[in-house]
């Protein structure tokens, strides 16, 4: 059943000298906020499957590599010809670069990416018996995976959850719900780990980044028939503050939180191309 809370508080009231008091949330108000943002999310995105085609742990890490900084399309564009010509780590990691190079070239950071599909590779060969790894520690040693990638290839993969991907759409959401002040994706998702119970966290990245795509969108988010308004902090004024907006019913997050928007936004489509934004 969906938990039902009552909407966020938006209000402000007066002080002495009429000043505005912005009421600062608890941490229970918030946490009951996010499980039930989590449940609407749940409802509107039933069985949501990732878009990026890959049949198995291999192909996945490699899929989620390349599509930083590029769209799932444009990574299922390649990767047929990619995987057909260096189906598993074996073939892969005696490639050349130059050559995967031709194969992806048409998406963002080809080069490096080329590099990395070769260098994990190897690495899967030469540390890891020819299998992707199943910890954290090990997957983020492979070249181009960082800890986005690897909660993606944890818990599609293996079924096995110990972070949220916060990518730049769950990223740009929670800051919007209030959910979170942090000024990186990975500090982000620290406060998420921390508000929503563990058992929530399997579904977030993937139902989220739909919710980013067609209705909180970076640009003009649709606040009008969003389905999250009544327990938004940000909802109708999001558009106005810039990609992300305050918060203003979530304590301080409002100003703060529209200051650190751009610097956010930044980290959050990365300086590097080890990560997943799409
Ligand atoms: S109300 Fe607007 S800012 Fe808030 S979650 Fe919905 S679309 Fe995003």
């Amino acid at each position: 059943m969906t938990p039902r809370v009552a909407p966020a508080r938006t209000a402000a009231g007066h002080g002495k000298a009429g000043e505005k008091i912005v009421p600062r949330e608890s941490k229970a108000s918030r946490r009951q906020r996010g499980i039930e943002f989590c449940a609407r999310m749940h409802e509107r995105y039933p069985g949501v499957q990732s878009a990026l085609d890959y049949h198995d742990p291999f192909t996945l890490v490699v899929c989620v590599m390349l599509s930083a900084q590029t769209t799932d399309a444009g990574v299922n564009r390649v990767t047929p010809e990619l995987f057909r010509r260096w189906p598993t780590p074996q073939a892969m990691a005696q490639a050349d670069p130059a050559e995967v190079g031709e194969v992806i070239h048409s998406i963002g950071f080809w080069r490096a990416k080329a590099a990395h599909c070769v260098e994990l590779s190897q690495m899967i060969m030469s540390d890891f018996g020819g299998e992707v790894p199943r910890t954290m520690e090990e997957l983020c040693r492979l070249p181009g995976v960082g800890r986005k990638t690897a909660n993606i290839v944890l818990n599609k993969a293996f079924g096995i959850c110990e972070g949220i991907a916060v990518d730049t759409h769950v990223f740009r959401i929670a800051t919007r719900m209030g959910f979170t002040r942090a000024s990186t994706p990975a500090a982000a998702e620290k406060d998420l780990l921390d508000l929503l119970p563990q058992e929530l966290w399997t579904y977030v990245n993937e139902e989220w980044i739909h919710f980013g795509r067609d209705t909180c969108t970076a640009q003009r988010p649709k606040c009008e028939g969003c389905p999250c308004a009544d327990i938004c902090p940000s909802a109708f004024k999001a558009a106005k503050a810039g990609r992300r907006g305050p918060a203003k019913g979530a304590g301080k997050a409002g100003a703060k939180g529209a200051r650190s928007g751009k610097r956010a936004a930044d980290s959050a489509r990365g300086k590097k191309t080890s990560e997943r934004d799409s």
